[in-house]
């Protein structure tokens, strides 16, 4: 008897309700109330104090020592007047999460007693112990020392009793070990180039933001039935289970009605959001049963990615008060839709413009034009290092599997944008343009209707589409930190921009007309970007074939996504850019190697020891019930039992056979494992691991599948798909 999933099940179905306190009054009474924002600035900080770090957030100036100790006294007391005992520098290292270490607030003094002390130099650096992190050979373990520094760009929060202090993490040396330090750089570079090209069209224009939204899918799991799946427990996702006859056919399940225990568990971490100033305000059911997705109102790109690193914490912890589990791997079950987090990115200026919302007039709509073009121009230069910064072993799962956007790399205009493109392409020319061209092009441009953002035909299947005021990157992965896809599109965005204002400055020093160079450069990357832009169903196999034809890469594994992120190319963005230097770029390759061997390395060994100790076992225990059956009847029917146990016979050698194969398909992934660790170089063990070690994993699953759908349900070990996917 299967003891363990039997009284997983029970646990589940008993369970007790659980109750929520749910908060008194209008969220606006209480969002926000747990981040040291600019109110609570001002009530604990003196103007002085205040105006330093406001400059800091809003200019990226730099604060004194001197301001940061009045600064980490105003953010202390703040602290403890709401019950905080702890504080904690709060970084996001490249293992993917985030990191904290607590430390008290209180300090000795004489006689055995303490006082609660923190000042600047807390506040603003801390050296820990960093020796575990991953920094691709960039910190020697005999000098561990890294260390995290304040970024006052993202604000202070609590958590349960802690401050959490948002800072960077780097090297003694000085290099980047974490997501945050490459993406503040890679702020302040399109900021730059931002800013600059926007001089053509407004001289008001003094700082550009960019923008993110974020959209999160997610499953949810009863713990009870989690805690038995050893395989979702260790690895994020489920490497067995036979698909359920009601899957997610029905359609049923996106957008309906919301279970009840799901609508308990969002309302929960919701207010947990709240509290923390993260502006999560849409929920829906999503396209898989037990799948769900939340999406915040868009902010600041650092801020949004430090507050998806939190919601994402937030989720895990909150589920488990409801007796649930949040799985946010890209793909926890087979056979159904995996999760994605869409990144919504866009350009804002200091003046409150968005720089990819088409405006009202022929010259609002030329700047508008420029940035979009742009954009489409950079996706086009560095579509290969787009593909590698949403590479994971997880998203592998994912991409190109008629679920999610394909490997390869295009951009969706929708319709009208891309008559728009076209008509600057045919009026354009080298030369002057007469009036009359003028007028025309003017017209057309003036005709992209503001109402754009409303009616933008959508294309789910582009892995980046224009979506009427923004781009959407839709191939980013459920549990990506989205600072590596976003330090990407504003790095090759930046370098775009910086281009473009070269090329429109060698025209107007050749007298050329402001809006006619400006034309005459967009026409001429409309002309080059031409092959990126693709309109039509990018999860067809005609794609793959017309893509192959335009020299579009399709690039499937991880391994090889991640090549380009050392190509030339790619280093010279980066260090021209002053994001990454070489040294820097080199170890997130080797980094993000070494993670993805890693996970199929663990998935490997779990799918061993789950077949060894559970599934075999289990299918043996069944196949001696058909041994004792078939033995029964030869002794009440003697010699012709075979015609009567004809189908147990038959069942005992199946299992048998799926035995044979699950167990000789184990013991060779297990040898090509140890032959792949034997390799000298993190690239080749992460292709080993790609290709000679992964697709034993289908071979295995098959059998054990096959195995689960004909062994008596009271011995199979493992929940199954449909006890696990549908909340109840
Ligand atoms: P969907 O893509 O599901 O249709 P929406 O288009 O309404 O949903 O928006 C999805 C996300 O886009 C939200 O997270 C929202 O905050 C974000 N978003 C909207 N405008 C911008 C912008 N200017 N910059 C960045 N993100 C934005
Ligand atoms: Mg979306």
């Amino acid at each position: 008897m299967s003891t363990r999933r039997f009284a997983a099940l029970e646990r589940s179905l008993n369970r007790k309700p659980i109750e929520i306190d749910y908060p008194e009054g209008q969220i606006s009474t209480f969002f926000g109330s747990n981040v040291f924002g600019y109110d609570a600035m001002k009530a604990f900080l003196s103007d002085e104090a205040f105006n330093s770090v406001r400059d800091a957030m809003e200019k990226g100036t730099s604060i004194e020592r001197k301001m940061a100790d009045q600064v980490a006294s105003g953010m202390k007391a703040w602290a403890i007047s709401k019950g905080v005992t702890h504080y904690t520098h709060w970084f996001q290292p490249l293992t993917g999460t985030t990191a904290e270490k607590h430390d008290g607030f209180f300090d000795p003094i004489e006689n055995g007693r303490v006082v609660e002390k923190f000042d600047g130099g807390q506040l603003v650096q801390q050296e820990p112990d960093a020796s575990s992190f991953p920094s691709g050979g960039i910190r020697n373990t005999f000098e561990a020392r890294g260390y995290t520094a304040w970024d006052p760009t993202s604000p202070a929060f609590i958590w349960g009793k802690t401050l959490c202090i948002p800072t960077i993490f780097v090297s003694y040396t000085g290099e980047a070990l974490d997501f945050k330090t490459p993406l503040l750089k890679s702020i302040h570079a399109l900021d730059k180039a931002a800013t600059n090209v926007c001089q053509y069209f407004d001289k008001n224009v003094t700082k550009v933001f960019t923008t993110l939204g974020w959209e999160q899918e997610y499953f949810l799991i009863d713990a009870a039935l989690f805690n038995v799946r050893f395989d979702l427990q260790q690895t994020g996702r489920t490497l067995f289970g036979a698909s359920p006859a009601k899957g997610q056919q029905l359609e049923d399940h996106y957008w309906g009605s919301i279970p009840d225990r799901a609508a308990a568990f969002m309302h929960d971490f919701e207010h947990e959001c709240h509290l923390l100033g993260i502006p999560v305000k849409t929920r829906h059911n999503e396209v898989a049963p037990a799948q769900f997705e939340c999406a915040p109102v868009f902010e600041e790109v650092s801020v949004a990615v430090d507050h998806n690193q939190l919601l994402m914490d937030v989720m895990e912890k909150v589920a488990l008060r409801h007796n649930l589990r949040v799985l946010l791997h890209e793909k926890p079950y087979a056979g159904v839709n995996g999760s994605g987090k869409h990144n919504n990115w866009s350009m804002a200026t200091n003046t409150g413009k968005n720089l990819l919302s088409p405006g009202k007039t022929p010259k609002t709509n030329l700047m508008f034009l420029t940035f979009f073009v742009n954009t489409i121009r950079a996706v086009y230069e560095h579509a290969d290092l787009m593909r590698a910064s949403i590479a994971s072993a997880n998203n592998d799962h994912r991409l190109g599997a008629n679920e999610a956007p394909p490997a390869i790399m295009s951009v969706f205009l929708g319709e009208q944008l891309t008559k728009v493109l076209d008509e600057i392409e045919k009026n354009v020319h080298g030369g002057k343009l007469s009036p009359e061209e003028k007028t025309n092009i003017k017209l057309d441009i003036g005709k992209i209707p503001d109402i754009l953002k409303d009616n933008t035909d959508r294309n789910r299947t582009s892995p980046f589409a224009f979506t009427g005021n923004k781009f959407e990157f839709r191939a980013v992965g459920s549990s990506a930190n989205c600072a590596g896809p976003m330090t990407v599109m504003n790095a090759i965005v930046a370098e775009q921009l910086n281009k473009f204002q070269a090329e429109v400055n060698a025209l107007l020093d050749k007298k050329v007309e402001k809006d006619v160079a400006i034309l005459q450069v967009l026409k001429k990357y409309i002309v080059e970007s031409k092959w990126i832009r693709f309109e039509g169903n990018g999860y067809g196999e005609e794609w793959k074939k017309e893509a192959k034809r335009r020299g579009l890469n399709n690039i499937p594994t991880t391994p090889q996504a991640l090549e380009a992120y050392v190509s030339k190319k790619t280093f010279q963005l980066f260090e021209n850019l002053n994001i990454l230097n070489h040294r820097e770029q080199e170890a997130r390759y080797d980094i993000a190697l070494e993670t993805y061997t890693k996970k199929i390395q663990i998935e490997g060994r779990i799918m061993a020891d789950v077949v060894a100790n559970q599934i075999i076992p289990a299918a043996i225990r069944y196949q001696h019930t058909l041994v004792e059956n078939v033995n029964g009847m030869k002794n009440i029917l003697g010699t012709d039992y075979k015609a009567a146990a004809n189908l147990q016979l038959q069942m005992i050698k199946e299992i048998s056979e799926h035995i044979a194969v699950i167990k000789t398909s184990a013991d060779k992934m297990t040898e090509e494992r140890k032959k792949a660790n034997n390799l000298d170089s993190p690239k080749k063990q992460a292709i080993a691991y790609c290709e000679k070690v992964k697709p034993y994993f289908d071979e295995i699953r098959y059998h054990s599948d096959k195995l689960e759908a004909m062994i008596d349900d009271e011995v199979w070990p493992l929940p199954k798909y449909r006890e696990m996917l549908f909340l109840k």
